[in-house]
Protein backbone atom coordinates (compact mmCIF):
# COMPACT_ATOMS: atom_id res chain seq x y z
CA UNK A 1 0.00 0.00 0.00
CA UNK A 2 1.17 3.71 -0.62
CA UNK A 3 1.87 6.31 1.92
CA UNK A 4 -1.18 8.42 1.22
CA UNK A 5 -3.25 5.64 1.74
CA UNK A 6 -1.73 4.08 4.90
CA UNK A 7 -1.75 7.86 6.30
CA UNK A 8 -5.27 8.40 5.16
CA UNK A 9 -6.21 4.91 7.48
CA UNK A 10 -4.29 6.07 10.31
CA UNK A 11 -5.86 9.51 10.77
CA UNK A 12 -9.01 10.27 11.72
CA UNK A 13 -10.56 12.59 9.38
CA UNK A 14 -13.20 14.24 12.50
CA UNK A 15 -10.02 14.55 14.68
CA UNK A 16 -8.22 16.85 11.75
CA UNK A 17 -11.18 19.01 11.05
CA UNK A 18 -11.86 19.72 14.76
CA UNK A 19 -7.92 20.57 15.03
CA UNK A 20 -8.50 23.23 12.21
CA UNK A 21 -11.34 25.23 13.86
CA UNK A 22 -14.07 23.85 12.71
CA UNK A 23 -17.01 22.32 15.77
CA UNK A 24 -18.42 19.17 15.07
CA UNK A 25 -21.02 17.32 16.97
CA UNK A 26 -20.58 13.49 16.96
CA UNK A 27 -23.88 11.80 16.06
CA UNK A 28 -24.88 9.69 19.36
CA UNK A 29 -21.74 6.86 19.28
CA UNK A 30 -21.38 6.59 15.34
CA UNK A 31 -18.25 7.96 13.36
CA UNK A 32 -20.30 10.56 12.26
CA UNK A 33 -20.27 14.35 13.33
CA UNK A 34 -22.06 17.50 11.94
CA UNK A 35 -21.37 20.71 11.85
CA UNK A 36 -21.49 24.50 9.90
CA UNK A 37 -19.80 24.25 6.80
CA UNK A 38 -15.89 26.03 6.61
CA UNK A 39 -16.84 26.54 2.88
CA UNK A 40 -19.82 28.78 2.40
CA UNK A 41 -21.36 31.18 4.27
CA UNK A 42 -25.17 29.65 5.23
CA UNK A 43 -25.13 28.23 8.21
CA UNK A 44 -28.24 26.19 8.10
CA UNK A 45 -27.18 23.49 5.58
CA UNK A 46 -25.54 20.19 6.84
CA UNK A 47 -21.92 19.92 6.92
CA UNK A 48 -20.85 16.22 7.25
CA UNK A 49 -17.69 13.98 7.98
CA UNK A 50 -17.62 10.25 8.42
CA UNK A 51 -15.00 9.15 10.46
CA UNK A 52 -15.71 5.92 9.22
CA UNK A 53 -15.60 6.35 5.53
CA UNK A 54 -13.20 9.16 6.34
CA UNK A 55 -14.97 11.79 3.84
CA UNK A 56 -16.71 14.55 4.38
CA UNK A 57 -19.56 16.64 2.31
CA UNK A 58 -21.46 19.50 2.72
CA UNK A 59 -25.23 19.38 1.65
CA UNK A 60 -25.01 23.57 0.78
CA UNK A 61 -22.19 23.50 -1.33
CA UNK A 62 -21.23 20.29 -2.64
CA UNK A 63 -17.57 20.19 -1.00
CA UNK A 64 -16.92 16.86 -0.93
CA UNK A 65 -14.28 14.59 -0.37
CA UNK A 66 -11.48 12.99 1.93
CA UNK A 67 -9.01 14.42 4.68
CA UNK A 68 -6.40 15.33 2.11
CA UNK A 69 -9.11 17.50 -0.03
CA UNK A 70 -10.17 19.03 2.92
CA UNK A 71 -6.83 20.39 3.95
CA UNK A 72 -6.32 21.42 0.69
CA UNK A 73 -9.42 23.68 0.09
CA UNK A 74 -9.21 24.47 3.70
CA UNK A 75 -5.57 25.29 4.45
CA UNK A 76 -5.29 26.28 0.59
CA UNK A 77 -2.17 24.38 0.24
CA UNK A 78 -1.50 21.65 -2.35
CA UNK A 79 -1.58 18.25 -2.25
CA UNK A 80 1.67 17.59 -1.85
CA UNK A 81 1.53 19.73 1.21
CA UNK A 82 -1.32 18.09 2.76
CA UNK A 83 0.23 14.98 2.60
CA UNK A 84 3.98 16.02 3.81
CA UNK A 85 1.66 17.39 6.98
CA UNK A 86 -0.12 14.40 7.49
CA UNK A 87 2.76 12.08 7.22
CA UNK A 88 4.43 14.23 9.83
CA UNK A 89 1.55 13.96 12.19
CA UNK A 90 0.91 10.08 11.78
CA UNK A 91 4.85 9.47 11.92
CA UNK A 92 5.24 7.85 8.51
CA UNK A 93 8.14 8.42 6.19
CA UNK A 94 7.58 9.45 2.45
CA UNK A 95 9.75 7.68 -0.11
CA UNK A 96 12.36 10.35 -1.36
CA UNK A 97 11.85 12.38 1.73
CA UNK A 98 13.78 9.73 4.35
CA UNK A 99 15.84 11.77 6.31
CA UNK A 100 19.56 11.83 5.66
CA UNK A 101 21.66 12.17 8.38
CA UNK A 102 21.53 11.49 12.02
CA UNK A 103 20.03 14.09 13.83
CA UNK A 104 16.98 14.56 11.37
CA UNK A 105 16.75 11.01 11.76
CA UNK A 106 16.60 11.58 15.91
CA UNK A 107 14.83 14.61 15.58
CA UNK A 108 11.84 12.65 13.38
CA UNK A 109 11.63 9.99 16.55
CA UNK A 110 10.85 12.52 19.04
CA UNK A 111 8.04 14.04 17.10
CA UNK A 112 6.95 10.29 16.75
CA UNK A 113 7.65 9.96 20.41
CA UNK A 114 5.95 12.95 21.45
CA UNK A 115 2.65 12.32 19.35
CA UNK A 116 2.75 9.35 21.08
CA UNK A 117 2.79 10.52 24.76
CA UNK A 118 0.17 13.43 24.20
CA UNK A 119 -1.76 10.37 23.02
CA UNK A 120 -1.03 8.25 26.05
CA UNK A 121 -1.88 11.49 28.06
CA UNK A 122 -5.18 12.46 26.01
CA UNK A 123 -6.47 8.66 26.34
CA UNK A 124 -5.72 9.09 30.12
CA UNK A 125 -7.95 12.22 30.71
CA UNK A 126 -10.80 9.87 29.03
CA UNK A 127 -10.17 7.10 31.06
CA UNK A 128 -13.40 6.08 32.81
CA UNK A 129 -11.58 4.56 35.64
CA UNK A 130 -9.08 7.56 35.27
CA UNK A 131 -9.99 10.20 34.35
CA UNK A 132 -13.61 11.57 34.86
CA UNK A 133 -12.88 13.29 38.08
CA UNK A 134 -10.00 15.35 36.16
CA UNK A 135 -12.67 15.71 32.96
CA UNK A 136 -15.27 16.83 35.37
CA UNK A 137 -12.78 19.48 37.03
CA UNK A 138 -12.10 20.95 33.68
CA UNK A 139 -15.77 21.63 32.19
CA UNK A 140 -16.44 23.22 35.89
CA UNK A 141 -13.81 25.35 34.80
CA UNK A 142 -15.42 26.16 31.16
CA UNK A 143 -13.05 23.33 29.33
CA UNK A 144 -15.74 20.94 27.96
CA UNK A 145 -14.64 17.76 26.35
CA UNK A 146 -14.93 18.94 23.03
CA UNK A 147 -12.61 21.43 23.97
CA UNK A 148 -10.56 18.41 25.48
CA UNK A 149 -10.56 16.55 22.41
CA UNK A 150 -9.65 19.52 19.95
CA UNK A 151 -6.73 20.28 22.20
CA UNK A 152 -5.72 17.22 23.04
CA UNK A 153 -5.67 17.77 26.64
CA UNK A 154 -4.26 15.01 29.25
CA UNK A 155 -4.22 14.14 32.07
CA UNK A 156 -0.77 12.19 33.58
CA UNK A 157 -2.34 10.72 36.84
CA UNK A 158 -1.08 10.77 40.59
CA UNK A 159 1.44 8.04 41.19
CA UNK A 160 -0.07 7.24 44.44
CA UNK A 161 -2.27 5.29 42.43
CA UNK A 162 -0.75 4.65 39.35
CA UNK A 163 3.10 4.36 39.88
CA UNK A 164 6.05 6.74 39.24
CA UNK A 165 6.52 5.07 35.83
CA UNK A 166 2.69 5.47 34.45
CA UNK A 167 4.16 6.47 31.29
CA UNK A 168 7.73 4.66 31.66
CA UNK A 169 5.62 1.42 31.57
CA UNK A 170 3.94 2.08 28.34
CA UNK A 171 7.37 2.65 26.40
CA UNK A 172 9.53 -0.24 24.47
CA UNK A 173 13.25 0.54 25.61
CA UNK A 174 13.88 2.67 22.89
CA UNK A 175 11.16 4.93 23.27
CA UNK A 176 12.14 5.30 26.96
CA UNK A 177 15.65 6.41 25.72
CA UNK A 178 13.40 9.09 23.47
CA UNK A 179 11.35 10.01 26.45
CA UNK A 180 14.36 11.18 28.55
CA UNK A 181 16.16 12.99 25.88
CA UNK A 182 12.60 14.67 25.86
CA UNK A 183 11.80 14.89 29.34
CA UNK A 184 9.12 13.19 29.56
CA UNK A 185 10.99 10.75 31.78
CA UNK A 186 13.30 11.87 34.17
CA UNK A 187 16.54 10.19 35.95
CA UNK A 188 17.89 10.32 39.16
CA UNK A 189 20.30 8.54 41.67
CA UNK A 190 19.70 5.62 39.28
CA UNK A 191 16.35 5.81 39.49
CA UNK A 192 13.50 6.57 36.81
CA UNK A 193 10.31 8.20 36.91
CA UNK A 194 7.51 10.26 34.86
CA UNK A 195 8.20 13.72 34.63
CA UNK A 196 4.88 14.55 34.38
CA UNK A 197 2.52 13.12 37.52
CA UNK A 198 -0.97 14.28 38.93
CA UNK A 199 -1.10 17.01 36.28
CA UNK A 200 -3.48 18.44 33.51
CA UNK A 201 -1.75 17.91 30.43
CA UNK A 202 -1.77 20.53 27.83
CA UNK A 203 0.43 19.95 24.40
CA UNK A 204 2.60 22.68 23.08
CA UNK A 205 1.99 22.43 19.42
CA UNK A 206 5.14 23.91 16.71
CA UNK A 207 2.70 25.82 13.72
CA UNK A 208 3.61 23.20 11.67
CA UNK A 209 1.22 20.96 13.68
CA UNK A 210 3.95 19.09 15.12
CA UNK A 211 3.88 18.77 18.93
CA UNK A 212 6.99 19.36 20.80
CA UNK A 213 6.35 19.50 24.65
CA UNK A 214 4.07 19.54 27.30
CA UNK A 215 2.81 22.02 29.92
CA UNK A 216 1.01 21.31 32.65
CA UNK A 217 -0.94 22.54 35.69
CA UNK A 218 -0.63 20.01 39.12
CA UNK A 219 -3.23 18.68 40.32
CA UNK A 220 -2.39 17.76 43.74
CA UNK A 221 0.59 18.74 45.60
CA UNK A 222 3.55 17.66 44.21
CA UNK A 223 5.55 19.31 42.50
CA UNK A 224 5.63 23.46 41.44
CA UNK A 225 2.16 24.25 40.00
CA UNK A 226 3.05 24.73 36.53
CA UNK A 227 5.22 22.39 34.51
CA UNK A 228 7.17 22.82 31.14
CA UNK A 229 8.89 20.08 29.65
CA UNK A 230 12.28 20.53 28.95
CA UNK A 231 14.04 22.15 26.43
CA UNK A 232 15.09 19.08 23.70
CA UNK A 233 16.39 19.16 19.66
CA UNK A 234 12.44 19.75 18.84
CA UNK A 235 11.41 22.05 21.72
CA UNK A 236 12.94 25.65 21.83
CA UNK A 237 10.93 27.33 24.65
CA UNK A 238 11.52 30.68 23.67
CA UNK A 239 10.21 30.36 20.23
CA UNK A 240 6.44 30.08 21.30
CA UNK A 241 3.90 30.26 24.36
CA UNK A 242 4.53 27.87 26.58
CA UNK A 243 2.70 28.84 30.03
CA UNK A 244 0.09 26.82 30.62
CA UNK A 245 -1.93 29.73 31.75
CA UNK A 246 -1.17 31.36 28.01
CA UNK A 247 -2.12 27.47 26.33
CA UNK A 248 -5.40 27.95 28.78
CA UNK A 249 -6.43 31.15 27.62
CA UNK A 250 -5.74 30.69 23.89
CA UNK A 251 -7.65 27.60 24.50
CA UNK A 252 -10.89 29.14 26.24
CA UNK A 253 -10.73 31.94 23.27
CA UNK A 254 -10.78 29.78 20.89
CA UNK A 255 -14.71 28.43 21.88
CA UNK A 256 -15.73 31.52 21.91
ZN1 LIG B 1 -20.66 24.04 2.24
Amino acid sequence: MDSVKIIKQKVNIAQIVMESGVELNQIGSTGRYIGICPFHEDKNTLFNVDSVQQQFHCFGCGAHGDVYTFLMKYKNIMFKDALKELAIRVGESLVGQRPKGKKEYEKEQCYKFMLRAVEYYHNTLFDKFIGMEILDYLEKNNITRKMCVKHKIGYAPTPEKYGYKYLYNKLNSSQQMIALKVGLIARSNGKVYDTFRNRIIIPIKHKTGQYVGLTSKNTGNEGPKYLVSKESMIFKKDQQNVKFSEKLAYILSCHE
